[in-house]
């Protein structure tokens, strides 16, 4: 059995006092860990007040991005051996924001997952085709191709403990949801691409979320299905309560 996961992508949003004073709101109200992994992406600037306020807690504070070097001349990047000294155990890769305005690709993707586990960091790494590619019946090979690239040289043990993020573009921010079961589709391609790339048992181990304007009013159709095993939360994911009931709709 797959445990659910909830991530929150804050983006580019909220004061340092909103985002510290979110995690206290919400840190005695998660669910257990044991039965829901609860994840909130934010700002790199508010990851360590909030990770010390979330000490002791069911909630994990994650980073939306971060470089695959360790260090070095990359201004303005963040470096990964910086957000294991914080503390910070998951970051967001490859988001479909970062591939278009930022110049990330397959191989710096990958080149990522790599250095996350290096740094003891779960990888959410995110994959999705845009309007015009799914209006041109070419979900299966975009989604197919960012997965095998992302994967490349990551061994079976360390793939099963991936999560891949599913959020095609044109669901993203835009209130226009992708059904649940063309998701679920789309996430069982990318359990059937692993399948390939690994074997079965791998394939069954790796979590994939969907995103794309999920909220709590829709998310249990998504978590209902056989290979949604979470979501990845923009926008309905900035409010305290309505964040709670997504990670609650995780049971
Ligand atoms: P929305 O939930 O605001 O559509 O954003 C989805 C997303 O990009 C999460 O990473």
């Amino acid at each position: 059995m797959r445990k659910p996961i909830i991530a929150g992508n804050w983006k580019m949003n909220k004061t340092h006092e909103e985002a510290v004073s979110f995690i206290e709101e919400i840190k005695g109200n998660v669910p257990s860990s044991s039965e829901v992994e609860t994840v909130v992406c934010a700002p790199a600037l508010f990851l360590k007040e909030m990770n010390d306020k979330a000490e002791g807690s069911d909630v994990h504070v994650g980073a939306q991005t971060m470089h695959f070097e360790e260090s070095g001349a990359f201004t303005g990047e963040i470096s990964p051996a910086a957000l294991k000294d914080l503390g910070i155990t998951y970051s967001i890769i490859g988001h479909s924001e970062r591939r278009e305005m930022f110049n990330e690709t397959d191989k710096s993707v990958n080149q990522k997952v790599h250095a996350a586990f290096e740094y003891g960091i779960t990888p959410i790494m995110c994959c999705g085709e845009s309007l015009e590619q799914r209006e041109n019946n070419e979900t299966e090979q975009v989604v197919r191709e960012q997965v095998t690239k992302g994967f490349e040289g990551i061994s079976a043990e360390k793939a099963s403990d991936v999560v891949v993020a599913y959020e095609p573009i044109w669901a993203i921010g835009t209130g226009k949801s992708s059904s649940a079961e063309d998701a679920d589709e789309t996430c069982g391609t990318v359990r059937k691409v692993l399948a390939e790339l690994y074997d079965q048992d791998t394939a069954e181990k790796v979590r994939i979320q969907y995103g794309g304007s999920v909220k709590p009013e829709n998310i249990d159709g998504y978590m209902a299905k056989e290979h949604i095993d979470g979501a990845l939360v923009g926008g309905a994911s900035l409010k305290p309560d309505a964040f709670l009931k997504l990670v609650e709709a995780g049971r």
